[in-house]
Parts: C-alpha cells; structure tokens; sequence
C-alpha cells in the first residue's frame, strides 16, 4: 500500500514564511510574533507594544511584508492599487477649533477664506482634462452652516447628473455628525438622504488619535472617538464601504497608536466595512502642534508595519504619498502597505499646513515609483476590482 500523499505545498505561502525563516529559527526576540503571523494568529497590545518599541526595523518590516503577502492571493499578492481621484474641498470656513489645522478660516470675511458653489465645482470639474477617465471624487471640507444636508444634495444630483462614471466618495463622520446637528436629523437619516442622491462610501478623515488626552488638548470640540466608530459603523450597517485614518505627529504615544489601532480592529470586527486603514502625518505650518512632535522616517514605517499587522481584518493599508512623499510612500511597500491612494488632484488640506509634495503626480509617475519597487502598479475602481494592470 503506498503512503498517502503529501499536500502540495503552497508555494505563494512557503515563500512568504519562508522569508521569515531568520526570525523564526534561533532565539530572535521577535520569534514568537513570527509564528503568530505564520498561523495567522491574532496579535495582542502586548505584541503590538513590543513591536512598536523594538528597534529592529528590518524585522518589523519583514513580519509586515509577509503579513500582507499572507493576506492575498498569489495572483494578486504583488499589486500595488491607486486610483485616478479628483479632491473637492467646498470651503474652507468651519467652526471647528482644532488646533492641528492650517486649513481652516473661522469668518467666511477671513482672508484666504473661500466658499464654493454647486455650479462652481461642476464647472471646474468639468474642465479637467482627465475627466472621462476619472474615477472617484473625494469630497471632505469645513464645516458651516451653508454646507447642509440640502447643499450636499444639490451637490451629489449634480455631480451624478453630469458625472455618472465618477465614484462619490465624501464626508468624514464628523461632517455627517455636523450635519445632522445642524438639520436636527439622526446619522442614519443624513446618510440615508445622502445615499438617495448618490453618495457612495465615506473617507476615513476626523478620527485624528482616538486618544482622550490629546483630544481634550487639541480637538476638544470634535466629536469623539467613539461618535466617529458609531458612524462608520452605522454607514457599514447601511452598505456604505468607508476607510479608517489615524493621524500621527499630535503627541501621542506610541500605546495611543496601538490603542488607535485596536479600536479600528474591533470596530471592523463587528461591521466589517472598513476597507482601507491609513496613517496620516500632521504637518505644522500655521498650526497651534509643535512641530517637535513630528514622526522621523522609522516612527513612520513602524507605524505602516503595525497598522498591517495589527489590523489583521483590513486588507489594504495606504501610504498616503500626498503627505509621506513619494520616496517614504515607496519604501512603505515594503512595510506592509499596498495602496498609494491615487493621482490627487486639487488637494488644499495639507498643502494649507505645509506639504511640501506635489498636488498631482501622472499615472505613469506613480506606476514609475511602484515598478522600481518591485511590484505591479494596479489602478482601481473604488471597489478595489483593477481597471488597469500596467
Ligand atoms: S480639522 Fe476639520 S473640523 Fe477641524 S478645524 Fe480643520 S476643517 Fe474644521
């Protein structure tokens, strides 16, 4: 009788363990968060912790990688997504205080102050060039009385109207809160409305740090982080897919990031609708944060590799190149990250606090800087389904 016979082995998951093996033979401090990863084990605050405070960032980055490569099929493990957006910021007016934003003017009479009207950013999408082929608007602004429910809806019959192809992703959990406030309506009706009239999924903007001391300090009159999980968790009930964002460089420690971090996870176990999670950086021009509290290059990518391998039930992680750069978001494809957001083009929020990357990159300079990474640049429909494999 011969022997029974042996599974194949999969080769995609024996290269992606195998890439492990220095961590896993011999006695490196972080075997055991290795073997976790390979069994596909969830990790804890603890290892979180530990991985936040090792300084082998080669190791950090070689967990996430193998982690993210775990996560995707062999025919699908080496695709790095964008897609061709389009930012609409209506104005720049709001009543929030937050003291990390350069964007905002308190008075419509402030100078730098501006307010655009439906007619006026139909006209000006209209004459982008790129419009035939654009894929998602991505719409997040101050906060003000003339921005109400019935602007919004003005807003998404135009849009739908004139720009049926283009995705309307829009209004962080903050503006929606803002708005049922103002309208006197409950969440689930804001964005039941806005569904009505076109609104499709929402950004991950507005949670900052979900930490309650760096809340209290400098947004103290913004909702809360347990608002912006209800929200989001309300949208995914409703069908609306949404990202999650954590905002770094406020002050935070690195047990608020993991905090941040766990929070979104069981967030996204309960509702399942997040399907991007994305670490932000502040930036400091005109800004009330001390710049002192900036992420250095590793803080960075030790923040990519842990938001991958911590948030094990979100299967993209973004390095947002509009704030990281173009070189830091490249070597984040390294640390776990799998999507380089997208073309961008007219973004105001951090260029107002001092950015200093471009508004816009090509498409052929994005698939450029995800070729000479080694992996293969897919633009995206918002659903994450490939509209171009280049
Ligand atoms: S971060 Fe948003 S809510 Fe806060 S002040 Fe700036 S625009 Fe207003």
């Amino acid at each position: 009788m011969s022997a029974p016979t042996a599974p194949l082995p999969d080769l995609h998951h024996h290269r992606a363990v195998e890439q492990l093996d220095p961590l896993l033979s011999g006695h490196h401090p972080l075997g055991d968060i290795a073997e976790k990863v390979v069994q596909g084990e969830r990790l804890t605050q603890q290892d979180g912790m530990r991985l936040a405070e090792s300084n082998d960032l080669l190791a950090i980055g070689t967990l996430a990688d193998a982690a993210r490569k775990l996560k995707f099929e062999a025919a699908t493990v080496d695709y790095v997504y964008w897609i061709h957006n389009y930012h609409i910021n209506i104005t720049n007016v709001c009543e929030g205080t937050c003291r990390f934003c350069a964007f905002s003017r308190r008075s419509p009479k402030a100078k730098e102050a501006y307010f655009l009207t439906v007619d006026q950013i139909v006209d000006q999408v209209a004459q982008y060039p790129g419009l035939a082929d654009l894929a998602e608007f991505h719409i997040v602004s101050g906060m003000t009385p003339d921005l109400n429910l019935a602007y919004y809806v003005a807003l998404f019959d135009k849009l739908s109207q004139h720009f049926p192809h283009v995705h309307i992703k829009g209004l962080t959990a903050a503006e929606i809160d803002y708005i049922a406030n103002l309208d006197g309506l409950s969440h689930e009706d804001v964005l039941t409305t806005l569904r009505q009239h076109g609104h499709r999924s929402m950004p991950g903007g507005g949670a900052e740090v979900f930490s309650e001391r760096i809340h209290r300090m400098l947004y103290p009159d913004k909702i809360s982080h347990e608002q912006w999980l209800a929200i989001h968790g309300k949208a995914h009930q409703m069908g609306l897919k949404s990202t999650a964002t954590m905002l770094c460089g406020l002050g935070e420690t690195w047990q608020e990031r993991v905090d941040h971090l766990l929070l979104v996870r069981e967030q996204q176990d309960k509702t399942e609708g997040f399907t991007t999670f994305i670490p932000l950086n502040c930036w400091y021009d005109n800004t009330a944060v001390d710049a002192s509290n900036a992420l250095t290059g590793v803080e960075n990518l030790k923040t990519f590799a842990l938001s991958r391998l911590l948030l094990d039930n979100i299967d993209h992680i973004k390095g947002y190149w509009i704030q990281h750069g173009l070189k830091m978001a490249q070597i984040s494809l390294s640390f776990g990250v799998n999507d380089l957001d997208g073309t961008v083009i007219q973004e105001k929020i951090s260029h107002m606090a001092g950015t200093d990357t471009a508004q816009y990159v090509t498409k052929a300079e994005l698939a450029h800087t995800i070729k000479t990474a080694g992996k293969i640049p897919v633009e995206r429909h918002p659903d994450y389904s490939p509209r171009h494999i280049y």
